[in-house]
């Protein structure tokens, strides 16, 4: 289907412009830059002149600088043009007075010396914003301008640039926005017809406008109007598009087959419910028995189990996979890192006792066993793991990565859990279902990140999602504090003060940092205390300062306390001293475990009241709600304070801010995700890729989505293969090609 859109720029535009589209924004055809759609809109006034200008006006007006000057509001000193740079903090005030050849105007600009050196005498401008009086002066307060060239000042150009919206793109200054402008307007005004992917019919039901409506009006609205009707057009077709995959995605695993796991009684798993030493919580009753249902379909699950940590997902995926196991297959546990998987194992042997001693003096009738396979195995261990999967000895298999390897056989592979699946890939993900040969095993995800309804709806389309709301009985809350430890820098002192006190009531602590601090040492880097060199963004003098890491936190705890047991654990220890570590500090024998991220999933030692984590602004939301929830797992409150060299005011502040004011999952992931770019939630915002995202927002668009799913499966359900509708078809081809839903496609 060749059209207008498929034309290359040059063709349209002069060589050099198609050029720079290509190089910076990687556009090469009309469709493509007709799809750069404004990031907002200049709301001006109209253009008027200077003698019918009324008080309360929002007006615009063209006129050249006749005189500016910048004063300090504090000293009302006037500032010299050379020093406004060390004013750029103060309160001041630059005034310009404009003229249009007949009158003269007062603009009063806040806050913005620079200007002085921008708006110099001769300087032709348009300025707009609200007409208000000062002192019988009549004056444009604060307004926008907009600098034009010499050969901008036809009469006709300073017309349409006056045009009460003007569309602002994402540009640069090799391809400014005046330029992106003008090429789409000799574009739009050179297009005979488009296609529209969106079927005519549900435009009229939708009252949606079309294609070539929504562009003219999205790139050159004449009201507020016209860009919201074709934005919310737009919103509309990426959101159908979506979810046409995903609806196409959906016919095709439900022909999928999988082995159904249907629960049988006096198995392990009635064993083990007999066996548990608490109450499972009725939440925990209830998304087991959705899984069990689940799991009897000659269909995979695809299962998403999200509750906050400490709710007792491990119990849940435990009885899953012991369902499993009765019913004849294998159950595999996927851990991120090796410690958890490690931690995994023994919670699960522990657990289930002698239910996972097969073959073993002691072991029950109907034992299974548990597997351990991760990279730093001995050979002699790992060929046992994988002997034991191969022949289906081993009921579970607990690993990490080192599953996934072509080696590892499973005898029968019927269920697959995934453990926080935030830190796990994708394609990870993907070749572990590919280990059962004909039929795809069932597939559980558990994560402590809860992921918004529509960002489950957009990203995984139709996985089911089960969710654990209660905490079992008995936890206790986490307190969780900023330290400003560079405008309080005794808050720091306090901090340790605290952790002695903690360690005092028999309890134990982590200290968390960003970095191991192995690397070759350099000298300038490490020396001296934490405080060398804040980093906020706009602060940064020079290079930023590395980020705390756990062999300086043990050196400067030397001496604050020394007295007690400390140990550090990070991932580059041998995995027997990892090991070792671990199981002491579980068994209390370790007072401060100074650590890196490798205790954030996973790790439970009720015991441990008190985390401290140096640089939190150097975590993410999400990170440091999971590291948040290593303490206050037992009947002790637990305590996080969260050390950071941000200012007060500044974003990494803020994050910090929202972390420690609440402890919903929820709620921190949603903030999480609004201060992210939305192409993040489709992990493509990093490879610079274009996302197929581009004005619906999954978080806010939540009832587009919703229609648009609806319209989806209504059209797939008749027409699979789009037939009827060759554009949507199209239009959903080059989608799938776009990195965006590389991710749609393997989860
Ligand atoms: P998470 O959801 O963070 O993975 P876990 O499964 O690790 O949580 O559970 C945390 C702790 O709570 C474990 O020690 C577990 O044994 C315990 N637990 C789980 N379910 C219950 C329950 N119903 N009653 C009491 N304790 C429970
Ligand atoms: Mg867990």
């Amino acid at each position: 289907m060749k059209t207008d859109i498929d034309r290359k720029l040059r063709d349209f535009i002069g060589a050099k412009t198609a050029k720079s589209f290509s190089e910076v924004l990687g556009i090469e055809t009309v469709g493509e830059l007709l799809r750069h759609y404004p990031r907002r809109y200049l709301k001006k006034g109209e253009l008027t002149p200077f003698d019918e200008l009324e008080i309360g006006d929002q007006a615009t007006v063209s006129g050249r600088v006749k005189k500016v000057t910048v004063r300090s509001l504090d000293s009302k000193q006037e500032i010299r043009p050379d020093d406004v740079q060390k004013f750029r903090r103060h309160k001041t005030i630059t005034k310009v007075v404009v003229t249009d050849g007949r009158n003269d105007l007062e603009l009063a600009f806040f806050n913005q010396p620079w200007l002085v050196n921008k708006l110099t005498p001769g300087t032709a401008a348009l300025f707009w914003g609200e007409v208000t009086r000062f002192r019988d002066i009549m004056q444009l307060k604060g307004p926008g301008t907009e600098i034009l060239d010499e050969e901008d000042l036809s009469e006709e150009e300073i017309e349409r640039r006056a045009k009460p919206f003007r569309p602002l793109y994402p540009a640069s200054a090799k391809l400014p926005t005046a330029t992106i402008e003008r090429s789409i307007k000799i574009v739009l005004d050179n297009l005979e017809d488009v296609d529209d992917p969106i079927p005519e019919l549900i435009l009229r039901k939708e009252r949606l406008i079309g294609l070539r409506e929504a562009l003219q009006k999205v790139h050159l609205p004449e009201t507020e109007k016209d860009w919201e009707v074709a934005q919310k057009r737009f919103r509309f077709e990426e959101a159908l598009v979506m979810q046409t995959i995903l609806a196409q995605r959906r016919a095709v695993t439900d022909a999928l087959k999988a082995v159904p796991r249907e629960r049988t009684a006096g198995g392990l798993l009635d064993e083990f419910d007999a066996r548990l030493p608490f109450k499972l919580t009725a939440g925990q009753a209830e998304v087991g028995d959705e899984i069990f249902a689940d799991l009897a379909r000659p269909h995979p699950m695809h299962r998403l189990l999200q509750g906050e940590v400490g709710s007792g997902k491990t119990v849940v995926a435990l009885r899953a996979m012991l369902s499993v196991v009765d019913a004849g297959g294998q159950a595999a546990l996927l851990a991120p890192t090796e410690v958890l998987a490690t931690q995994h194992h023994k919670t699960l042997t522990k657990m289930l006792g002698e239910l996972a001693e097969q073959g073993m003096l002691g072991g029950a009738e109907q034992a299974t066993r548990v597997g351990l396979l991760t990279g730093s195995l001995n050979a002699a261990a790992r060929r046992t793991a994988m002997l034991d999967a191969a022949s289906g000895a081993a009921g579970i298999v607990v690993g990490t990565h080192a599953l996934l390897e072509d080696k590892v056989q499973f005898a029968g592979l019927g269920l697959v859990v995934v453990d926080e699946q935030h830190r796990f890939g994708v394609e990870q993900r993907a070749a572990l279902s590919q280990k059962s040969g004909d039929a795809t095993p069932h597939t559980l995800v558990m994560t402590a990140t809860p992921i918004p309804r529509t960002v489950a709806m957009t990203v995984f389309g139709d996985l089911a999602v089960s969710t654990l709301t209660e905490l079992p009985a008995g936890r206790s809350p986490i307190m969780s504090s900023v330290v400003p430890a560079l405008e309080k820098p005794n808050w720091l002192d306090r901090a340790w003060v605290r952790v002695r006190e903690e360690v005092g009531k028999g309890h134990q602590a982590y200290v968390v940092c960003p970095r191991i601090g192995d690397e070759v040492k350099n000298a300038a880097d490490e020396e001296g205390d934490f405080a060398a060199g804040a980093d906020d963004e706009d602060e940064t003098k020079g290079k930023p300062r590395p980020a705390i890491s756990v062999l300086q936190v043990a050196e400067v705890l030397e001496s604050t306390l020394g007295d007690l047991r400390v140990e550090i654990l990070h991932g580059r220890l041998p995995a027997d001293e990892k090991d070792s570590v671990m199981s002491r500090f579980a068994a209390g024998e370790i007072d401060v475990l100074i650590a890196t991220t490798v205790i954030e999933v996973g790790v439970d030692v009720p015991n441990a009241s008190t985390m401290v984590v140096m640089d939190a602004d150097r975590f993410g939301i999400s990170q440091l709600h999971q590291l948040r929830g290593r303490v206050g797992r037992g009947r002790v409150p637990g305590l996080c304070l969260l050390v950071t060299y941000a200012w007060g005011g500044s974003k990494s502040m803020g994050r910090l801010e929202a972390v420690a004011a609440t402890t919903d999952g929820f709620e921190l992931s949603r903030i999480d995700l609004e201060t992210r770019r939305e192409g993040d939630v489709l992990g493509v915002a990093q490879s610079g890729r274009r996302s197929s995202l581009k004005l619906l927002s999954v978080l806010r668009d939540e009832e587009i989505i919703l229609t648009a799913r609806h319209v989806a499966n209504s059209l797939i359900s008749v027409d699979a293969e789009l037939a009827e509708y060759p554009v949507l078809r199209s239009f959903v081809r080059s989608a799938l090609e776009s990195e965006a839903t590389d991710y749609l496609e393997k989860t």
